[in-house]
Order: C-alpha cells, then structure tokens, then sequence
C-alpha cells in the first residue's frame, strides 16, 4: 500500500521516498487515516515501528497543509509530550523532516538545559512543540509559553511516562489546554493505567494495535549467556570481542553500574561512552554523537536514558543487567533489528535473573536461545536455576565453574564488572533498585 492511499496531502507524501519509506509501516496504515478523520486515538506501538510518523504525519497535514489557521499566527497548534529528553529531541528531528514541504517550525522544550534559548524561540513563533512534562510546567508557570491554541495533542509512551511519575504534571499541563482538542496516546504496553490515562485524556479513541500478540519485531534474534555476576565484566567484553568492530548498545540497571561498565570496557581497550540520567545534557548529547558516528562502538545506558533513541542498523544490544520490568526488554531489543535489518539481543544471566528471563520470555513470540560460553558459564547448580525456554537450547558445552556458582540474594544487587574481588575478597554491593525516575 503506498503512502498516498492514507489520504496525506501528496506534498508531504511525496518527499518520503527520498528518507527510504517505500511504504507505510503497519502502526502508520492503521493510524493515519484515524488522526486525518479528527478522531481520537490510543494506540499499542513501540519505539521502531514508525510511530512517530504515524502521528507526526497527519498532525502537520491537518494543523498546516489543510491550515486553518492565519498565516503567520504561528501560535503552537500541536503538542508532543515524551518522557525523556532524548525522545524529545528524535521526535524533534524526525517532525522537522516530514514538515519541511508545509514550512513546519518545531521547538523541542526539555530540561538539563538553560531555558533562555527556548524562551527565545518560543517568542519566535512556532507550530508544534515537543516537549518533556517539567520542563514544559517551568514555562507554563513562568508564563512563557501559550497553549490556549493547541488542537492537537500526542502524548508519546505513555506507559513510560507514568512508570516515571509524570502523572501529576500531565495532569497540570491537561488543565491549560483547550478542551476541544484531538488526542493521540501512544504506549508500548496497554496497563489498566494507561487505559485510566486514556479515558481522562481522550473521547472515545479509536484503537489501534500493531503488536498482535507479537511484542517484538522478528528480525531480532535473542539469546542469554549464562554466567556469574562476578564474570559478567570478562564476558561482555568477550562477546563485544567476537565481533570487533560491531557497535553495540549495553544496557545496566543503573546509573552507577553504567558507569563502572564504562570503565572497566576502558580499562579492556574498548572505546565506550556512557548515559544516563546524572550527566549533563551536553555529555548526554555528545555521547550519543560519538556513538552514531561511530567514534566509540559501545553505548553503555540505563534504561531510561536509552529511551528514544533511534540509531539505524544497530546490530548488537546487550543487557549486562537484565531489566526489572520484563517490558523494558522489549524496549531495549527494540533498538536493534529495526526497518528490517537483521539484530542481536544478547543477555548476560545469572542464577538470580531466573524469574526475570521467565517474564521476559513470556513476551517473546519464540523461545530464547540459551548458550552457555564455555569458561564463563555458570557452575552446574546455577545453570539449573536457570529457565530452559524452548526446545532450542544450545551449547551443551558445560561450563567449568568459573565463578563457583556464587549466588546472592537479587533484589539488584550487582556485583564489580569483570568480579574485581574488593576488601577481604567479597565485592562491594551496588546500590538496590534505584526507582526507575532515577535512571
Ligand atoms: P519510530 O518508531 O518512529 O522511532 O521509527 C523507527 C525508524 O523507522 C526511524 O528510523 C524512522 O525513520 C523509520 N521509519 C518510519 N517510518 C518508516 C517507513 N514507512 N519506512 C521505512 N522506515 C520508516
């Protein structure tokens, strides 16, 4: 089906062949011509599905191309709201791109920043804003911004908004726009909250749902490596070795963890940049250049941090932690194997993280592939401890006990990359759980 049987104006279907979009993915056949009626809409779509085309389209077809505004008024008409600031400024890139035939002017507003800047290109006039919910409330208090005339409204991972506590804020921000408005929930998983969200921000939205009882894109393979927290440091570095060169994005549970990744990788020889929630906007930023233009090939990340970002032809994610919330798996593999290019999901386990890949696996249409690496796998009792998905199980070559099968109580606690014995020969402890605003 060709973009043009949506019903977009041809003036912006027409440029889309050149960013190599040769046809609407499914989240965009279905959900275009919803947001192109006026309709309100609560869609199930992860991050790699070309959702922010599916709202971002029609949402400047309808607010610029069929106008309706006066020339000029340059008044905001349309609001994205996304939990992080790293989606923000995708969302941005990628609203800017489709917007260019209707001479689109979009404002990313986000923390971590001075607000100078974004106060000035407010006054400058501007169609859509893309914005965090803080960042957003300081200019609604400071009385910088004015919304009195946005239409449309898209609250973009509206699971992960709520998981980081932005209830209240949505909350303030829903209380400054007009009520006449359209609305567009976008969320990787539909809770009971997110329905809740949807019935105090929408009227009754139409429904769309890409995932199908399939929650992850097939063009991604995952396997686990079982192994002990104290040898987790010396197996990602020799996975990341088995391809050298390949770039790859390393998940931690935390901001701390990820730092101590990053630095034993340093301490191995591999260039690796690290983000998360406690650096600097700037450091955020240029992390993330260094790793897209591939002058380090690790991106060592939380969770959170990670959110958003878009980084074509990623072929490798590793979860050095595995993730408290088995969703969040979807979230991280997601960043691999996306506009149907082959990827890698590789997780590093442990005994402790049985309950966890059980979740996980209960998520993923197919089982996991579990490979014990010889000399880093666990000792047989851990191994054991371990879910077997599937009948694929693979390397049956037994693992000779590095570790000792050491076993700790989870609960997040983690344990020195590479098991660097510290004090006395135990390992100093992580924090626990951090809260997932935190990462
Ligand atoms: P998103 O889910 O919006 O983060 O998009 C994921 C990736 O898919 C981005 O790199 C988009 O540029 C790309 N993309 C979006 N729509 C299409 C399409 N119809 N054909 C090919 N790639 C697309």
């Amino acid at each position: 089906m060709p973009f043009a049987s949506l019903g977009l104006s041809p003036s912006l279907t027409t440029p889309l062949a050149r960013l190599g979009y040769a046809t609407p993915t499914p989240v965009q056949v279905k959900s275009i011509p919803i947001v192109l009626t006026g309709g309100d809409l609560l869609a199930k779509a992860q991050t790699g599905t070309g959702k922010t085309a599916a709202f971002g389209l029609p949402m400047i077809d309808r607010l610029l191309v069929r106008g309706g505004a006066p020339a000029g008024m340059r008044k905001p008409r349309g609001l994205v709201l996304v939990p992080t600031r790293e989606l923000a400024l995708q969302v941005h890139k990628s609203l800017a791109t489709y917007g260019v035939p209707a001479n689109l002017r979009v404002t990313a507003i986000f923390g971590g920043v001075s607000i100078v800047p974004q106060k000035r290109e407010l006054d400058r006039g501007t169609d859509i804003i893309v914005a965090t919910p803080g960042r957003l409330l300081d200019h609604i208090e400071q009385r910088t911004i004015d919304l009195s005339a946005i239409s449309i409204l898209t609250l973009d991972e509206a699971d992960r908004m709520l998981d980081m506590g932005f209830l209240p804020p949505l909350r303030r921000i829903l209380k400054v726009l007009p009520r006449e408005r359209q609305t567009l929930l976008f969320s990787a998983t539909i809770s009971p909250e997110v329905v809740k969200l949807s019935a105090d921000f929408t009227r009754e939205p139409q429904r769309v749902d890409v995932s199908e009882g399939q929650t992850m894109a097939v063009t991604v393979t995952h396997r686990v490596h079982p192994v002990t927290d104290q040898r987790k440091g010396d197996l990602l570095t020799h996975v990341l070795q088995e391809t050298p060169g390949t770039q790859a994005l390393v998940f931690c549970r935390t901001k701390h963890g990820s730092n101590r990744v990053g630095q034993y990788l340093g301490r191995a020889g591999i260039g690796a940049a690290v983000i998360h929630g406690n650096k600097s906007q700037g450091a955020r930023t240029r992390a993330l250049a260094d790793f897209k233009e591939g002058r380090v090939t690790v991106l060592v990340a939380t969770d959170i941090a990670a959110r958003g970002l878009d980084i074509p032809q990623l072929p490798l994610v590793v979860n050095f932690d595995l993730p408290l919330v088995p969703e969040d798996y979807i979230h991280r593999a997601g960043r691999t194997g996306r506009a149907g290019v082959a990827g890698r999901a590789v997780s590093l386990v442990s005994a402790a993280d049985k309950d966890l890949l059980r979740g996980i696996q209960r998520l993923l249409p197919a089982p996991i592939e579990h490979v014990a690496i010889e000399n880093f796998a666990t000792s047989a009792s851990s191994q054991d401890a371990l879910p077997t998905p599937g009948r694929r199980h693979q390397g049956g070559r037994q693992s000779r006990g590095v570790g000792g099968g050491h076993r700790h109580g989870g609960g997040g606690h983690r344990h020195a990359p590479g098991g660097r014995p510290q004090r006395g020969g135990s390992f100093r402890p992580r924090r626990s759980g951090p809260s997932r605003r935190s990462a």
